[in-house]
This record gives structure tokens, sequence and C-alpha cells, in this order.
């Protein structure tokens, strides 16, 4: 492993204070092990406990290994992340949770990986300790994930990962409010993998996601990585108004062959009209949907492409420079 490549390790904190001594203690050794240059920067998310002084004192305790960044409020664990991802400088960026969930052990593994090329590296939790609740979602959450951006990971949840600086460079151009990094991350990534790692139950402390906190995050996920929902609607449209007008049809046939007391008394042709304007509004409202996922698109304002680097330099400027002088 090189000893010139710089590692930063980025921890959202968020009331964490019984995990943090432990946390850092683990992550230097960690660290160190690595034999990498590096920094640890914890960002504090607006915690009410003791986590702001405890992250002080390891930065005071710890100089030119651990920064702390300090938010005036709770953002957010994905913010806090891409706040830590500003202050950071390393080559090779890993994110993990400061609950311990995560065990800072796996580091060296991950810069390992790294060290074969990759722009990012996933992780799959094996044996993972969380509710069944939280498992069944998360599968399902997966699925999708891996269907609508073609990117075969398994485990978007976990955010035991490594970025390259460009990959890091790239999501913080993206200045939309809404995101969920592991997935950001791929959409910039050409050559992604997987390691397996270890995942241990909290430490101490309760999950700071809420069911409530929960629900909006995959909000964030689904909105961050498609706008097909609002497509849905012009799509599900579609489908009623074709079987509105169907039934219409079918309506009429019997009518003609059974005569008008079959019909009800064209009770049910006024079913079948219903279902056919109804199906319109969701055409339409669908057809909105298609101008709002573009205005959403545009407003958000992701760079379209992200240059790596450039090689090699041409003189024209400089020479269209002294023709103008001349
Ligand atoms: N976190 C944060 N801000 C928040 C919520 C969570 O910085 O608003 C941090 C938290 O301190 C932890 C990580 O994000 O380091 C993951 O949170 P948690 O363990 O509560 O989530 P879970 O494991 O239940 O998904
Ligand atoms: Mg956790």
């Amino acid at each position: 492993m090189s000893d010139r490549i710089l590692l930063s390790v980025v921890i959202p904190v968020f009331n964490e204070e019984e995990n943090l001594d432990e946390l850092i203690r683990r992550c230097l050794l960690a660290c160190d092990q690595t034999r990498c240059r590096f920094e640890i920067v914890l960002v504090n998310d607006g915690s009410s406990d003791g986590s702001a002084e405890k992250i002080d004192a390891a930065a005071k305790n710890n100089p030119g290994k651990v920064v702390g960044v300090f938010l005036n409020r709770n953002y957010g664990q994905h913010a806090a992340v891409i706040a830590g991802f500003e202050q950071s400088k390393g080559d090779v960026v890993i994110t993990l949770d400061a609950d311990l969930q995560n065990p800072p052990e796996e580091i060296p593994r991950l810069v390992d990986a790294m060290d074969k090329g990759y722009d990012v590296v996933g992780t799959v939790r094996l044996q993972r300790q969380d509710t069944l609740f939280r498992r069944v979602a998360s599968a399902i959450i997966n699925k999708a994930v891996q269907k609508s951006t073609g990117v075969m990971m398994h485990d978007y949840g976990c955010m035991l990962r490594a970025y390259r600086r460009h990959i890091v460079e790239a999501i913080l151009m993206c200045r939309e409010h809404s995101t969920f990094i592991p997935i950001l991350a791929n959409s910039f990534a050409r050559a992604t993998t997987e390691i397996d790692v270890g995942h241990e139950a909290r430490k101490q402390g309760q999950s700071k996601y809420s069911l409530m906190k929960l629900v909006m995050l995959h909000f964030d996920l689904l909105t961050s990585m498609t706008t097909f929902p609002l497509r849905l609607l012009s799509i599900l449209g579609g489908i009623v108004s074709s079987a509105g007008i169907g039934f219409g049809l079918f309506l009429l046939l019997m009518r003609i062959y059974y005569g008008a007391e079959w019909a009800a008394q064209g009770v049910f042709t006024l079913f079948a009209i219903l279902f056919i304007f109804v199906g319109a509004q969701f055409i339409a409202m669908g057809l909105l949907g298609e101008y709002i996922g573009r205005i959403y698109h545009d407003v958000r304002a992701r760079p379209r492409y992200f240059v790596q680097r450039v090689s090699g330099d041409s003189n024209i400027n400089s020479e269209t420079d002294t023709k103008g002088q001349k």
C-alpha cells in the first residue's frame, strides 16, 4: 500500500456522545494500520448532547489527524457528510457511521480495494443487525435502485463506502438539497466494486431516524434517482381511459343485442364515460408531471458531465493574444 495516498475518513455525528471515544480510538488505530497519511473529519450535525465538546477535545489531542466540522443545527446525515466532503482533502474519502455499526477495522480493507483502481467501493453488510422492518424496506429499495440505475450494487443503505477524489468533487458540484450520496456517487462512477463487511448492533443510544425521517429519506432517495413516479400518472391515466372506452364499447354491443333493459337504463354507460374522463385527467396530470420532471432536472443543475483531467496544452490562446498585440 502506498504511503503517499492521503486518506480522509468522514463521519457524521448527531448526538453520539457515548460512542465518540471508542469510535475515535478505533478509527485512529485502523487508519494507522493503512500506513497512509490520513485525517478523520468528524461532522457535528447540530448535536444537543456533549458530542461537540468531545469532537473539539479529540481535534486538540490529535493535531493533524482529527478535524472537527460544526454545523449550526441539524441538517441530516447526508448533508453532514457533504459538509465533511467539503472539508476533506484526501485522494480517497471513506464515510462511515458514528454509532459503530460499521466497524472502523474495515477501513484498511476498503483502502486495499481502492488500490485496485476503483472509483467507488461499496460494501455489503453480512448478518445485518437491524430490525426486520428496516431490512425488508432496504431489500425493496435496493432492488428498485438496481432496476432504475442499472448499477448492480446490493446494499445502498450501508454508508461504509470509499470514494475517489474526483467522485467527491463531482458530488460537491451537485447543488441540490435532497441527496442520497451512494446513488449520486454511483451515477458518476465508472468502475465500482463491493466487498463484504461486518455489521454490528448500535453500541449506545438509539437510531437517529424516526419512522417519519426514514420515510422522508426514502423520498429523497427516490427523487434523487428518477422522475418515473411522475410518468406513472400518464400511464395510469392511459390504462383507466382505455378501460373506460373498452367498457363503453362492451355496453354498446350488449345494448344492441339485449335491448335497453339490460343496460340498467344507462347507469353503466355513465360509469364508462366517467372512467374515460378520469383517465383523461390523469393523462393531463402526467403531462404536467413531464414538465415538472424537466424543470426539476434543470433546477437541480447537476453537471452534465465531469472532466477528470485534461492532458496536453494548446497554445492557441497565447498566439491570438500576441497577434492582437501586433
Ligand atoms: N446522523 C446525522 N444526522 C442526523 C441523523 C443521523 O449526522 O440527522 C448520523 C448519526 O450520528 C450516525 C449516522 O448518521 O453517525 C447514522 O445514523 P443512525 O445510526 O441513527 O441510522 P441507522 O443506523 O438507524 O440507519
Ligand atoms: Mg446506525
